[in-house]
């Protein structure tokens, strides 16, 4: 006999694979959808592993096996149990990750007659019926439950499989996914009536005449500016016909795409190039991080080690952050790999997400690219995984599994031989440290090739807005930003202002010496919290009373900090009431068309001020852009996160990066009370390794990582005091667990209310754990309803 161990679509399986016996003839495989038998239920399962040992002793069989071909790779299925076990999520929302689009569904029941001979005459009326309604085929039993009654037919079909007149069978029901299909307008009939045809239908007419072949509805209307009314005229007269037609959904538009040729790559470029190759053609599951300016060339590079990879037979995977996988980024692949690049993420429809997806398994295409998730396609012979932006926080998924995209990708390369390309202007710190450590291999562009080859970053000035108070400049725009934006705007170039969304954080700074008031345990900026006159820790749980004076000064000038991109927009329009404002933030961009929108109309220069949150600082690249103001520098500055001061580099170096990147050059501004941050000051100089060096000195200073794990337990209730009990009686469980076991190194921080305190009703508080080892020490202890658990958090303002 043989056994599977199946992770099985319930919530009640949880981290567990369950042991089901192959029944003779079934011939089974690891990483195959099957049904299996779960409690009363029947659910769909994948095979993780084939055994000849059962766990238990007691097995079920496998009903049937759902696609003979399987849908997990075993590469897919070790990443999924890695996942699972790390991420301490459960094993079927891991394996899901990587299941087609739509896979997920019901078992639907069927009976049919057991024998086509069976005597009907001893039978009472409601098997006679069930057996009618079988007929020669099968019934759904949800149809026999609703002539019969759900118990009634229930009982009388169990019973009759027990007499063996019927058998049961089952399916998933059907994928819920149609195809697309367009409306074509074809000729049709005699065309020599076509001479009395009035003006618009005789344009139409031509149209279709000359097209010969049928033509789409959408594009005949725009060619001709006729509506529907027009064309239903000529079919009236029979002289043509609509037809729907069904069409592949093509996420890519090849219609305004030109191929394009590799450029001849640089000193710098070539001797990346020469390492990731080199990579490339010893199937090494190596990890390069490559740190290069905004503007060195690093998607040249990509393009370049997809190249290789291609030419070796083999194939890629392209991670590029949600926001910043527009139709341009899009473009630059297809231009250089036409029609063989797929796309998959989150806006797709499902239907286009499931045709890419099987295409994809079908080895169609060199390059996938797409959000976080696509490092789970079914790219078959992977060898280059490619993570643009790799310091970007949208890389972890911030609900269960709570895996990081580069880890899963690192796992990915480990386990399949692929080679691993990170890139970034702003790695990651915890990257970095480990390219120092030589666990990565470092690789650098240290120049801009736009607009010329060697052109300097763009002139960062910081202003101290302290001094404009002290001058009287009360406004939003210190003196310097106002001069500038309007000789911009005067010179016919273009500005963007930056604002960081998360303006509605609170901290409390000195408005005369700006001091910030900071936890003595944590350093992080204290927050006052909604209910009551105390500031809060969100990381310790620290509390002291809101001070009358500034700490440092004395001064009684304490403010709360944080003006909306709305704010921004009325102050500029009130004081550039000429130039042309446009606002771009995720309450203006709804959906796709209208980033696309916004992003035109700047391009086009309808606009002469783009005003955004951090949209504006990923990825734009316009030449026309001499002037980036950051309105206020210290939102970030000032998150209650031990990430705060990495998080502002970077966020700053990106805006620095969007002004110059056109002939006339660029500057940024820089508006901050605090000036000689050095999160800040090292921005202004574009001086990565400066900000690093100070950056991991707080980091040993502290404990934080990379120089200790980090895990984030949340417990959610609806009362604060029965979460904040909770949470604390969870800390000396852990704290009790930490002694009995004799683990050293792991400390319990907390319980702290999290920084969004009350969301959606519920109250939130939080635990961190700091040490080595939190998924190994976490994973036997069983949590109560409420608890989740993130291992490695991004943040821990959340
Ligand atoms: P990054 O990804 O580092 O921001 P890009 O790869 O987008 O940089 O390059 C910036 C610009 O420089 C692009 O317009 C690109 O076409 C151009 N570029 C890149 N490499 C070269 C090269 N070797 N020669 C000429 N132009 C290049
Ligand atoms: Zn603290
Ligand atoms: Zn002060």
């Amino acid at each position: 006999m043989k056994y599977a161990e199946v992770s099985v679509n319930s919530p009640a399986a949880r981290r567990r694979a369950f042991s089901y016996a192959v029944p003779g003839g079934m011939d089974v495989r690891e990483g195959q959808a099957v049904l299996v038998p779960f409690g009363e239920k029947v659910l769909q399962g994948v095979v993780i592993e084939l055994t000849a040992v059962p766990a238990v002793e007691d097995t079920r069989e496998i009903i049937d096996i759902i696609t003979p071909e399987p849908v997990l790779s075993p590469h897919h299925l070790a990443l999924a149990r890695w996942i699972s076990g790390y991420y301490l999520s459960p094993l079927f929302d891991a394996v899901a990750l990587m299941l087609p689009p739509g896979f997920e569904r019901p078992a639907v029941t069927f009976v049919s007659a057991a024998r086509p001979d069976i005597d009907v005459s001893s039978l009472n009326d409601v098997d006679k019926k069930i057996l009618e309604l079988a007929g020669q085929g099968r019934v759904e039993l949800k149809k026999l439950e609703k002539v019969l009654g759900k118990k009634k037919a229930s009982a009388a079909v169990s019973a009759m499989v027990k007499q063996g007149l019927l058998t049961r069978s089952y399916e998933l029901a059907p994928v819920r996914i149609k195809p697309r299909k367009e409306l074509y307008l074809s000729l049709t009939g005699d065309v020599s009536k076509a001479s009395e045809l009035p003006s618009r239908q005789a344009a139409l007419f031509r149209l279709l005449v000359g097209r010969k072949v049928p033509v789409s509805w959408s594009e005949a209307r725009r060619q001709t500016g006729c509506g529907r009314a027009v064309a239903d005229a000529l079919v009236r007269r029979g002289l043509a016909v609509f037809q729907e037609v069904e069409v592949r959904r093509e996420p890519i538009s090849y219609d305004n795409i030109v191929p394009s040729s590799p450029l001849p790559p640089t000193h710098h470029q070539q001797s990346d190039l020469d390492s990731i190759n080199k990579a490339l053609h010893n199937g090494e599951d190596s990890v390069f991080l490559l740190h290069g300016v905004t503007g060195s060339g690093k998607t040249e590079v990509y393009l370049q080690a997809l190249a290789e990879a291609i030419k070796l037979g083999k194939k890629g995977i392209v991670l590029v952050p949600e926001i910043a996988l527009t139709p341009q980024t899009i473009e630059r692949f297809a231009a250089r790999f036409p029609r063989r690049v797929a796309v998959l993420h989150s806006r797709l429809s499902l239907g286009e997400q499931f045709d890419e997806w099987h295409r994809i398994r079908r080895g169609d295409f060199d390059v996938v690219i797409g959000s976080r998730s696509a490092v789970f396609a079914p790219q078959p012979d992977l060898a280059l995984i490619i993570i643009d932006e790799e310091h970007e926080w949208t890389y972890k998924q911030d609900n269960v599994p709570h895996y990081h995209a580069r880890d899963a990708a690192i796992k990915l390369a480990g386990l399949t031989g692929a080679t691993v390309l990170l890139g970034s202007a702003t790695p990651d710190v915890e990257s970095y440290f480990k390219a120092q450590n030589g666990e990565y291999k470092l690789l650098t562009l240290p120049e801009r090739v736009v607009p010329t080859a060697g052109s300097p970053l763009p002139r960062v000035e910081v202003v101290d807005m302290r001094e404009e108070l002290k001058a009287g400049n009360r406004s939003i725009f210190s003196r310097s930003l106002s001069s500038a934006i309007n000789e911009a705007v005067a010179a016919g170039e273009q500005v963007i202002l930056f604002l960081n969304r998360r303006g509605a954080a609170t901290f409390i700074q000195c408005r005369s010496c700006g001091f910030v008031l900071r936890c003595r345990r944590c350093d992080v900026p204290l927050a006052q919290h909604i209910a009551g006159d105390f500031l809060t820790c969100h990381q310790c749980g620290y509390k002291t009373p809101i001070p009358q004076a500034c700490p440092n000064c004395g001064s009684r000038q304490l403010k709360f900090l944080g003006a909306g991109t709305q704010k921004l927009e009325q102050e500029t329009r009130f004081t550039f009431p000429r130039a042309r404002q446009l606002r771009w933030d995720s309450d203006v961009t709804a959906g796709r068309a209208s980033h696309e929108a916004i992003l035109n109309k700047f391009r086009s220069q309808e606009a002469d001020i783009l005003i955004g949150t951090q949209m504006v600082a990923k990825g734009l690249d316009i030449p026309s852009v001499t002037l980036v103001g950051v309105v206020s520098a210290d939102t970030s500055i000032n998150l209650p996160d031990f990430r705060s001061g990495e998080r502002t580099f970077q966020l700053l170096s990106q805006v620095a990066g969007r002004a110059g990147r056109g002939p006339s050059g660029g500057s940024v501004i820089i508006q901050t009370f605090s000036p000689s941050h050095y999160a800040i000051q090292a921005a202004s100089r574009h001086d990565y390794p400066s900000f690093y060096e100070q950056e991991i000195a707080y980091r040993r200073q502290l404990h934080n990582p990379p120089f200790t794990g980090l895990a984030r337990l949340v417990f959610v209730h609806t009362n604060d005091a029965a979460c904040q009990r909770e949470a604390e009686k969870m800390k000396e469980r852990l704290l009790d667990e930490i002694a009995a076991k004799g683990v050293g190194g792991i400390d319990v921080i907390g319980p702290a209310p999290a920084f969004f305190h009350r969301l959606r009703g519920r109250f939130r508080w939080n635990l961190v754990l700091r040490g080595r080892g939190l998924s190994e020490f976490l994973s036997p202890l069983d949590f109560p309803h409420g608890w989740t658990i993130d291992i490695d958090p991004v943040g821990l303002v959340q």
